[in-house]
């Protein structure tokens, strides 16, 4: 059993190396906040954040920037 990794670019949580959604290679074990979306037409949180597909998604992730030496979080539109 890997540690759960969330994907930087759709937030896909996943403990596979690439994201099985986007198939991006750029993910993250630092994340915060997990949810599960069954029915992504009528759930108010996933059409927030953009999430079309059912599945578990990590809400914030945490992510540093070699090139500007930052901490970044992914703002999730809507919510504190
Ligand atoms: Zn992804």
């Amino acid at each position: 059993m890997g540690k759960k990794k969330a994907c930087k670019d759709c937030r896909t949580i996943t403990e596979a190396n690439v994201c099985p959604e986007c198939k991006s290679t750029d993910l993250t074990t630092t994340w915060k906040g997990k949810i599960v979306v069954m029915n992504p037409e009528q759930s108010e949180i996933a059409k927030t954040i953009n999430i079309k597909k059912p599945g578990e998604y990590a809400l914030k992730v945490r992510w540093t920037s070699k090139k500007k030496n930052t901490i970044n979080y992914w703002a999730v539109r809507g919510w504190q």
